[in-house]
């Protein structure tokens, strides 16, 4: 979701004559859009801004302004912390950026009557509504994040998403579908449907649709080869969901769905509205469906009163559904989170010790499995030359795997069938079949 709001912000940046640079030193203004999922993305933004800061000493022309969830959680601290800030912008209000931009390049006189820059610009609001339409800059041409929802109502223990994103608000399928009828016509052949929980799409709208109902909508528009979507509440996942996803031809045989622990106890703790018994009968479901679906999840290991036996749980639970890859995090206590105020802390060695246990678990489960892949064949979607060797590409398959294989910048955006032929467990190495 940040990627996709910074991309409105260079689509802003440049109608109003800005180019990105290749450096900072190079640019007359730099941007950073922060995220705030834990704890230790705030240390890595201000050591950021620390080192901006120093740039901007050297060039005071320089403006420098900080936007996204952190500004939105915590706007008092950043500019107590950072006061060498132009401008901070909160996530309802970073559209507003040339406005705050020609707000100080009009205040030049009193910048050089006081010596200093005009006095920093706030824009911090809650649940603000942002326009449709906005430029947007888009990293690739073929394939592109489209925002169908914002915010989340569901307040799970240990997140901060509803206090930095602000209630659920579902965009008009009219928006979207139009969005995403024009990406395909500038070329764009695979779009990601975004939002914190897409299963709950359209539930507080005025419009009679639900996300099974918008899938099937964009698996009508032409040119379109791929649909993805991210991310699935398990909760919110329901039969007719799994359905069109098994019968729609564009939508693809993956699914990233977040299961954050093996435990009933934990799992009750951190408010997810489900137990391990509804996950894994999801995952038999979705399987029976959709034999060659690949699945992912999102861990997190050492939450406020999770025992050894509840971990275990969790292994277990990894080793029984074997995930195509797992986002693993240990917990962070997030000030103003219902878990943070619990006093049954994990000590840092312990989360430590368990996190490094299920990474271990899960690259043995993922290895037998990509070595399960070899001689198999994929359809994949190039997407950009290898960042290892600059004689090979990568390109994604319909279950999410990547595969690299020999080829050059003229195959990026292409359809290219490839098969297997070494799997390790970051990686799958193929050879082109047909092009
Ligand atoms: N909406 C998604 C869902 O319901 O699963 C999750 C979105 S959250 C931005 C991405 C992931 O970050 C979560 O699935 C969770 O595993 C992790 N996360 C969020 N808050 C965390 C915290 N306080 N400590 C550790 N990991 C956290
Ligand atoms: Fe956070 Fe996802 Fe829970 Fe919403 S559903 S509160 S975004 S973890």
């Amino acid at each position: 979701m940040n990627e996709y709001d910074s991309e409105i912000l260079t689509g802003l940046l440049k109608e109003n004559h800005y180019e990105l640079t290749a450096s900072p030193g190079e640019a007359d203004l730099i941007l950073l859009n922060t995220c705030y999922v834990r704890e230790k993305v705030k240390h890595k933004i201000y050591s950021k801004l620390g080192e901006l800061r120093k740039l901007k000493e050297e060039k005071p022309d320089l403006i420098l302004g900080l936007s996204g969830c952190l500004v939105q959680r915590e706007p008092e601290e950043v500019l107590q912390r950072a006061p060498y800030l132009d401008f901070i912008l909160g996530t309802s209000n970073f559209y507003q950026l040339p406005e705050v931009l020609k707000e100080i390049s009009g205040n030049d006189n009193r910048k050089k009557q006081v010596g200093k820059r005009y006095t920093r610009i706030v824009r911090v609001e809650e649940n603000g509504v942002i326009p449709e339409d906005l430029p947007k800059l888009r990293k690739r041409r073929f394939s592109a994040f489209v925002s169908i929802m914002r915010g989340c109502n569901n307040f799970c223990s240990f997140c901060n998403v509803p206090y930095v994103r602000g209630r659920e608000v579902s965009r008009s399928s009219g928006e979207i579908l139009k969005e995403i009828k024009e990406l395909s016509r500038e070329g764009c052949r695979e779009v990601t449907l975004l939002g914190q929980n897409v299963n709950s799409y359209g539930k507080n709208g005025k419009e009679n649709i639900d996300f099974a109902d918008l899938l099937s909508l964009v698996n009508r528009i032409e040119g379109l080869r791929r649909i993805r979507f991210t991310t699935s509440h398990p909760r919110d996942l329901s039969d007719k969901l799994i359905d069109q996803m098994a019968c729609l031809d564009k939508v693809c045989e993956h699914l990233h769905l977040p299961v954050q622990s093996g435990s009933n106890k934990i799992l009750s703790r951190m408010k997810r509205g489900y137990t391990r018994e509804h996950y894994q009968n999801l995952v038999d479901k979705l399987r029976q469906a959709i034999p060659e679906i690949t699945l992912t999840t999102d861990i997190i290991v050492g939450f406020p009163g999770e025992e050894e036996e509840d971990f275990r749980n969790t292994l277990e639970l990894v080793e029984t559904v074997g995930f195509d890859g797992a986002f693993t995090f240990c917990y962070s206590a997030l000030r103003g989170t219902e878990a943070a105020q619990s006093e049954e802390r994990i000590p840092a060695e312990i989360s430590g010790e368990r996190l490094r246990r299920l990474i271990e678990l899960q690259q043995a489960i993922l290895l037998k499995k990509n070595k399960s892949l070899v001689g198999r064949k994929f359809e994949v979607m190039v997407e950009g030359i290898s960042k290892k060797n600059p004689d090979e590409v990568e390109g994604r398959t319909r279950g999410n795997k990547i595969i690299i294989f020999p080829g050059g910048k003229n195959l990026i955006g292409r359809f290219i069938w490839v098969e297997i032929v070494k799997a390790g467990c970051w990686a799958l190495k193929g050879k082109v079949i047909s092009c």
